[in-house]
Formats: C-alpha cells, structure tokens, sequence
C-alpha cells in the first residue's frame, strides 16, 4: 500500500440543475456557502486525525465548485494544507463551470496552490448546450481556460459529451477542434448516460437520441480524432497530452486510498471502502456508510481494464500470491482474437472496441 493519499471535497451547489444530471447538487444562497465551507473545514481537520499519510492529490468536485469563488476554496486548501502533510508537488484541481469560472480569480487559486482545473465544457455547439441545459456559452469556456493560464494554471480539463441530442460527427469533431484550439492538456470525453430519476429519464422518449450503434461510431471516432491531435487516451474516457494525465483519478484506479469529504462522497482508507450519503445534515453529523473491503483481486482487475496500461500479469500475481487462473487467460486470449483486448506477456489491455464494452469483458472475466 502505497504511503501517500488522495483527498476529493464535494461541493454540493450549482447554480442551476442540468436535465441529465444525477450528481448529488442543487441550488443555494451565499449563506449556504459559507455555512458549508465552515462544516468541510471541520471535517477535513477531523480527517486528518485519521491518517498519518502525506497527500498527493486534492480534488475539489462536484456539484460546481467555482460557485464558492476563489477567496472560499482558497480558504478550504489552506485549511487542508494546515492539517495534512500535502506533498510540495501534490496535483490540486478544481472543477469550474464555464459560467461562474470566467470570472473566477485564478490568481489567487494559483497563490493557495491549486495547479489544476477542470472545465465542464461538453460541446462548442450552441443547440447541443441548449438541449443540455447548459447555462453557458462555447466562449465562457474559451475565456475560463485562457484566463487560468495567464494566472499560471496551464494544466487544463475539458470536459467533453458525446451521444448528445442533435449531435453527428462533424458537430463533434467541431468541438473537439475547439478543445484543442484552447490549448488544454487533458480532455475527458463521456457518452450521455440517461440517469434514472433526472429530468431526461423521464423524457428521454422525446428526446432525439443516439442509439448505441450511434454512440459506439461517435466514441470510436473520438478516440481516434482525438489521438491524432496528440491526445493520447490513457483511460476509457481520458486523453491527455503526455505528462498531464489526471494522478488523482488513475490513483482511483489503481486502487489507490484515498478520503472522499462532503455528502456522497466516497473513500477508500485502511483497506476499507466507505462513504457520506446524500445528505448535507448526515454529513455535518458525520454519519459513515460502511461499503465493505477494497482493494481485492476482482476490483483490482476491474479497475485495472479502465486503463489503457490495463492489467499487468506480474503486478497481479505479486499482490495475491497466485497468477490469474488458465480460464481466465483463456478468455482474454478469445476477446483478444475478436479485437476486444490487445495482449502481450506482461499486459492484457481493452481495445476502444473493447472499451465500449467493457462491463460486459469484464462481467465475463470474473464470472
Ligand atoms: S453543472 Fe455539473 S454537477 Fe451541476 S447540475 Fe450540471 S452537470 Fe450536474
């Protein structure tokens, strides 16, 4: 088990609820703001009575964290800095939405020592915004990043959706043109996922969607148009510019530890998964859903597949004192014949073919 940590902070407001969302979010006032600033800065000093462990990623998500503006995340890093031992080189994101995040001081985000933000862009196509209920433009998010790179943040996210309504090739090339013509260093690309219980569930029948023969040509082409321009995907929805993957999210999948603060938040600490329920009032009370044991052989595998750098027989064997079973290898040579998995000796790895079913591989495999 590695010696070091990674800790993510919810932040639980947005200043409206887009139609396909099922993060845990909602509307709030200043008040609200600064009375759950106060409640995560008690909790992140109660977590850091928890583990002696030097930390080396924080990650402010949400919900949006930009609504706090800078001089509350300021505070909330400080405090964190103040009570964990976080590394001289730690990777500190925040999540920026493009309409709150222009205006946002990244120079004083840059001073506290955030050196990372993530864009929630999703498209540079006026009618896909507007049937996602974005409440900004492809320009809010042109000036979001050129603004925290002049501040010094030149590690940059965008967030970018795919399989959205009215969406074809060309509008989705047209948007990933415009991510690269922003400069970032990292794009994360997700196909619409219709959530149960959001707005979209409800209407998705009148919602001009791709089907999954759509979805799978979109993703394909993303992978490989993002490729070209130099984004290399590293994940099945991550692609970055060499040296800018995201330390935070591969230590997720790494099974890595790390301690998850605000409502619904996840953790992963002494070999124990456990997490805050959707409830602002359970987690001032700091009440802990226990979520069993981590770190196990199947979750290893699992995690490992979402990774381009995939499963690493070695490294496998090493932890659980025995190699994968032959029907296991059996299986991963059958997928790799049928262009789902690439292999060599020390690697099994998805393909994006196999990517975009990698639930199923990976049901199979365990099964
Ligand atoms: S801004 Fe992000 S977190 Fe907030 S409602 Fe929209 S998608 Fe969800």
């Amino acid at each position: 088990m590695s010696d070091t940590i990674g800790i993510y902070l919810h932040i639980p407001f947005c200043k409206s609820k887009c139609p396909y969302c099922d993060f845990f979010s909602g509307k709030a006032t200043q008040t609200d703001y600064d009375r759950y600033t106060d409640i995560l800065k008690s909790s992140i000093i109660y977590w850091s009575g928890q583990t002696y462990k030097k930390v080396s990623t924080v990650y402010f998500g949400g919900g949006t964290p930009s609504v706090l503006g800078a001089d509350r995340l300021s505070k909330l890093l400080k405090t964190l800095q103040n009570s964990f031992e976080v590394l001289p080189d730690a990777e500190i994101t925040v999540e920026v939405n493009p309409d709150t995040g222009k205006s946002l001081d990244f120079e004083k985000l840059k001073r506290t020592g955030f050196n990372r933000i993530s864009v929630g862009f999703q498209t540079a196509v006026e009618r896909e915004l507007q049937a996602l209920g974005r409440i900004h433009t492809a320009e809010d998010a042109l000036v979001t990043t050129k603004n925290a790179r002049v501040a010094g943040i030149d590690n940059v996210s965008l967030d970018l959706m795919m399989g959205i309504p009215y969406q074809t090739r060309e509008s989705l090339k047209e948007s990933i043109d415009f991510c690269a013509s922003c400069g970032v260093k990292h794009i994360s690309s997700y196909l619409l996922k219709i959530e149960e219980g959001t707005h979209f569930d409800k209407i998705k029948s009148q919602l001009s969607l791709a089907d999954d023969e759509e979805q799978a040509k979109l993703y394909l082409f993303a992978v490989e148009y993002l490729e070209k321009l130099g984004y290399k995907q590293y994940e099945i929805s991550n692609f970055a510019k060499p040296g800018f993957e995201s330390r935070h999210n591969t230590a997720y999948w790494k099974c890595g530890e790390y301690i998850g603060i605000g409502p619904s938040a996840h953790s992963f600490l002494n070999g124990k998964r456990f997490y805050y329920g959707r409830s602002t009032e359970d987690f001032e009370k700091n009440i802990i859903i226990p979520d069993g044991e981590g770190g196990d052989e199947e979750e290893f595998i699992m995690l490992s597949l979402r990774l381009k750098s995939g499963l690493n027989f070695r490294e496998f064997e090493e932890l659980y004192r025995h190699p994968l079973s032959p029907l296991q290898l059996k299986k991963i040579g059958n997928f790799a014949n049928a262009g789902y998995m690439e292999l060599d000796e020390e690697h099994a790895c998805l393909t994006p073919k196999g990517f975009l079913v990698s639930n199923a591989i990976i049901s199979e495999l365990l099964a």
